[in-house]
């Protein structure tokens, strides 16, 4: 019998924050000041002030200075504006990440989430969400990539290194991904569409699969690499999954009893032999590492 192997994002992001970490010390030690990060909370969504709160923690683990603008609920749309408008012009803050979802009654058909976004100067946006930096993610000329994906990509690296817990996160090499299949499950701004192109751009051949996409489950054949970004429990099993393919799953799902899972049937992998990423402890604890990364990029770009 096979066992999958689990790829421990935990560990990884745990390298990654060290290699941060060294890296802003190098910067202060120069006696100059600490990378700053500006994160926009708006409401009182319950899951959004724990994402804060953990990005706060990394953010001082790294040495990064970090600072939460909280605004209330019902903010009006210039008050938001103003707040986006003064941390574009503020010397001192190099990355500003809004927190999403925005509460719904600052959305409008004229005014949604991503009008909000489009205010952020690209040199400040630290998730790669205006239209501008999205744009250098299409032709693979941007010096910072969306984090989750960001996430993703190194995950698939570590793998393709064996796993390697010796070697220091910077020593990671780019795995060479041409003649690779890759499917991606998901097609949001934040996580599907910018991964396919970084995929894309890495020589990878590119399935993108949604909600409107028929028979999932064969879909999965053949692949060497499997992303799945969807919020839905229980997407697909272990079924047609080739053997040795890597499955990162990005999703996050609450069920009746509390616990937390991922997109995938995980317990029908049990007996595959395949590399499958934990939820949670898969994609999460990358995500906050990449944005650490991008905030100190950002830094060192300005
Ligand atoms: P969105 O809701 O923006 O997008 C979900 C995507 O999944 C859509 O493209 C949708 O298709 C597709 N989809 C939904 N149901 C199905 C289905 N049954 N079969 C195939 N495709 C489906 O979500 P996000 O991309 O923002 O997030 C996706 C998941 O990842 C969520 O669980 C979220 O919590 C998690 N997440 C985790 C992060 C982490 O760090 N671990 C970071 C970001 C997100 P369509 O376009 O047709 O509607």
């Amino acid at each position: 019998m096979t066992n999958p192997t689990i790829i421990d994002g935990t560990f990884l992001a745990m390298k990654k924050i060290e290699a941060v970490r060294e890296q802003v010390e190098k910067i202060c030690s120069q006696s100059l000041r600490a990378p700053k990060l500006a994160v926009i909370l708006v409401g009182d969504n319950e899951a959004s002030k724990i994402y804060v709160r953990n990005k706060e923690k990394k953010a001082k683990e790294c040495f990064i200075d970090s600072e939460t603008i909280i605004l209330p609920s019902d903010v009006s749309k210039e008050e938001l504006e103003e707040t986006i408008f003064k941390l574009n012009l503020d010397e001192k803050v190099d990355a500003i990440l809004l927190q999403l979802p925005l509460p719904q009654n600052l959305i409008s058909d004229s005014f949604d989430e991503k009008y909000f976004l489009s205010l952020i100067s690209p040199s400040k946006d630290v998730d790669c969400l205006t239209s501008f930096n999205q744009g250098r993610v299409f032709n693979g000329s941007s010096s910072i990539y969306p984090c989750t994906p960001q996430g993703v990509l190194n995950l698939i690296d570590f793998t393709y290194s064996d796993l390697d817990t010796s070697i220091s996160f910077d020593s990671i090499k780019s795995a060479n991904l041409a003649g690779k299949s890759a499917l991606i499950v998901g097609r949001s701004l934040l996580v599907g569409k910018p991964l396919s192109l970084m995929l894309l751009n890495r020589n990878a051949t590119v399935t993108m699969a949604h909600s409107k996409t028929q028979n999932l489950q064969d879909l999965v054949k053949d692949k060497d690499i499997i992303v799945t970004a969807t919020g839905y429990p229980k997407l697909f099993n272990s079924q047609n999954v080739k053997d040795g393919a890597i499955l990162i799953d990005v999703g996050i799902n609450k069920l009746e009893n509390g616990k937390l899972v991922g997109d995938l049937d995980f317990e029908s992998f049990k007996n595959k032999d395949c590399y499958i990423t934990p939820v949670p402890g898969g994609v999460g604890p990358m995500t906050i590492a990449s944005l650490m990364e991008n905030v100190v990029k950002l830094y060192k770009n300005r």
